[in-house]
């Protein structure tokens, strides 16, 4: 069938059923292809539906289901989890299959992984490290914890020595940002709500996260040594958020707890392990290779790319070919958060992975390869998927208004941002987070090159290139790169707290937004007649009726209500001078230029543009 005339182009249309799977990421040149089209005339249907792409531009999903429905085609994004399947089916690896085949004798307990979340300052990082210095103190494990991204702890219960796995970057935003790119590393979810301050938005916000993961959660209501602390006040107002505390007749644990004096940790650890025992069934196969996900990574200058992988089944030894996100390599050594080197690992195990080729993001998935070059493969095809998919993220719209306006200017109104942190949690929560910022249509927020470690040469000639600012997030530049920067005019900023440095880019949006314009009217003036001059056409004998008529401003013609033109007053007399105004309720002459078309009666409007401050 051909389309009727879509903006004027006749593209092969769709009966609305035919289904065209697209992966995230992909552009117009991937559908046209598909669906037997010329890549301009798409252009052509999008640009009539508001929004413009050139052909080889990675599109997001929503732009997809929009020209699928003009074109009628039934686009469906292929999911990272799906795109991730279709990936390794293609080396004969399909983890579905390989849950499915085990059986019940096949599984063994594993620890639960827990995260813990809750409003700023009510003390998650100081509570983590409460948990894992009430571990020292035991005299288990020994030697002081390093910081690796998760770490085990292990508590007596009920007579047996249970192991339980804290992911150590807190907060809801890097729990969200692995889960948005389809991994679920949390079982248990710690809410820290501090005593003295009660429930607040970021607790409600974490809250939320946990529950649309389906993560069961255990309170922590923190500070209560404080003189202040209203632990009842937390129960009391999480059961409006049907967090009902067992006391109180409801399934959610709550620990009053201590961080700072360390009180309490045993029975919150302890509810952990309740919780889990009552809502979960935490069991995986450790004898098969093994499958995870990556934490946390960063750049080491002497070990080069490390990674910490939380293993969630099999296991994984030292020697084996593993590729994480778009890293591959074999096991050099294997660490735990001790600085111990392990030789094998297990489900729910973290340990710091060194011996891989590049850096993985936070929240990619690892596996263990049957050889080398299977790893390398995956690493590859990963690396050029992740590639497009980011293109597709970044890109964040701008309204077709703003986009002429600003082609016109000669300038596109962007922001461009270069983000380098410390390990690739951060980095990542912070450009979600940002990504996240609303500001209208108008301005483009992009983020052209994100990455872990110290700010470098390279990255300040990027940002020269394209006019970016900098943000490190708890990172510095490195040596000789301020100095440059500075001689570049390359704005850096440096932050340790990611709402900062979100308020901050957000208000540099503000400022950059264009200005709105409101019009103001400054005056009107009826005609009373219509002289007509050789020199200057028509001139209007007029009365002004309200505010001030001044020349060189914008008029309109008003006849009968209805508006006959629109000219700027050119010429304004009082009897034989020329003036620059005339106020209300005295007469004038005033020419509006070559416009003529003028009669007894007409209203003269005259108006500006003013600025409308933003709020
Ligand atoms: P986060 O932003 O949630 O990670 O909070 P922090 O762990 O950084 O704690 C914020 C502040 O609260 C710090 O000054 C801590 O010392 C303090 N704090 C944390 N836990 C307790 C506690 O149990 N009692 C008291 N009095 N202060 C605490």
């Amino acid at each position: 069938m051909q389309a009727p005339s879509l903006g004027g182009v006749s593209v092969p249309r769709g009966d609305g059923k035919t289904v065209i799977r697209m992966r995230r990421g992909a552009s117009l040149n991937e559908l046209a292809d598909k669906i037997n089209a010329n890549p301009a005339s798409l252009i052509t249907v999008l640009f009539h539906l508001g929004e413009m792409a050139t052909a080889t531009q990675s599109l997001d999903e929503d732009t997809f289901k929009l020209l699928g429905v003009e074109l009628g085609y039934d686009v469906q994004v292929v999911s990272p989890e799906d795109e991730e399947r279709e990936l390794l089916g293609a080396f004969n690896i399909d983890l579905d299959a390989e849950l499915e085949a085990e059986d019940e004798e096949d599984l063994t307990p594993r620890p639960p992984v827990v995260t813990v979340m809750g409003h700023v300052d009510h003390g998650k990082t100081k509570l983590l490290d409460a948990i894992r210095s009430e571990e020292v103190a035991e005299g288990e494990a020994g030697g002081i914890t390093q910081h690796i991204g998760a770490y085990q702890v292990s508590t007596k219960h009920e007579g047996e020595t249970r192991a339980i796995t804290f992911v150590d970057t807190p907060g809801h935003e890097a729990f969200t940002a692995m889960r948005a790119r389809g991994a679920s590393v949390t079982d248990i979810a710690i809410l820290v709500v501090a005593a003295d301050d009660g429930v607040m938005p970021q607790t409600i916000e974490a809250l939320n996260h946990a529950q649309a993961a389906g993560v069961p959660v255990v309170v922590a209501v923190n500070k209560v040594d404080k003189p202040e602390a209203n632990p009842a006040k937390v129960r009391q107002q999480l059961t409006e958020y049907n967090l009902i505390a067992e006391e109180y007749g409801g399934e959610t644990m709550f620990v009053d707890v201590s961080a700072k004096n360390g009180t309490n940790i045993d029975a919150l650890l302890e509810a952990v392990l309740l919780t889990a025992d009552a809502a979960l069934d935490l069991r995986a196969n450790p004898d098969k290779d093994a499958r995870g996900v990556a934490i946390e990574a960063h750049l080491d200058k002497g070990r080069g790319p490390v990674a910490t992988v939380l293993v969630q089944s099999g296991t994984m030894h030292v020697g084996d070919a593993i590729v994480a996100g778009s890293g591959h390599g074999r096991v050099r050594a294997m660490l735990d958060e001790h600085g111990d080197s392990v030789e094998q690992a297990g489900p729910s195990r973290p340990v710091m992975v060194l011996g891989l080729t590049s850096v993985p993001g936070a929240g990619d998935t690892f596996l263990v390869a049957p050889d080398d070059r299977t790893a390398r493969q995956i690493a590859e095809r990963r690396e050029a998927a992740s590639r497009a998919a980011s293109l597709a993220k970044r890109r964040k719209r701008i309204s077709l208004e703003d986009l002429n306006e600003a082609l016109a200017a000669g300038k596109v109104d962007t922001l461009n941002l270069i983000l380098k942190g410390d390990v690739s949690g951060s980095v990542e929560a912070l450009e979600d987070a940002l990504l996240k910022i609303d500001v209208g249509e108008e301005v483009d927020l992009r983020i052209i090159h994100r990455g872990v470690g110290a700010i470098t040469q390279n990255d300040v000639n990027l940002a020269t290139v394209d006019d970016a600012v900098i943000i490190g997030f708890n990172v510095r530049p490195a040596e000789r790169v301020a100095e440059l920067a500075d001689r570049e005019g390359v704005d850096m900023r440096f932050y340790s707290v990611i709402y900062q440095a979100i308020d901050d880019v957000e208000s540099a949006l503000k400022g950059m937004l264009k200005p709105e314009y409101v019009e103001a009217q400054l005056g009107t003036a009826e005609v009373r007649e219509v002289f007509k001059s050789s020199k200057f056409g028509n001139v209007a004998g007029s009365l002004v009726r309200s505010g001030e008529i001044k020349r060189g401003t914008r008029s309109r013609v008003v006849r009968d209500g209805a508006v006959v033109g629109e000219a700027d007053i050119a010429g304004l007399r009082r009897f034989k001078d020329d003036v620059t105004e005339v106020r209300e309720g005295f007469e004038c002459g005033i020419n509006l230029g070559g416009f003529n078309n003028l009669e007894v009666g007409d209203v003269i409007e005259t108006f500006e543009m003013r600025e409308k401050p933003r709020v």
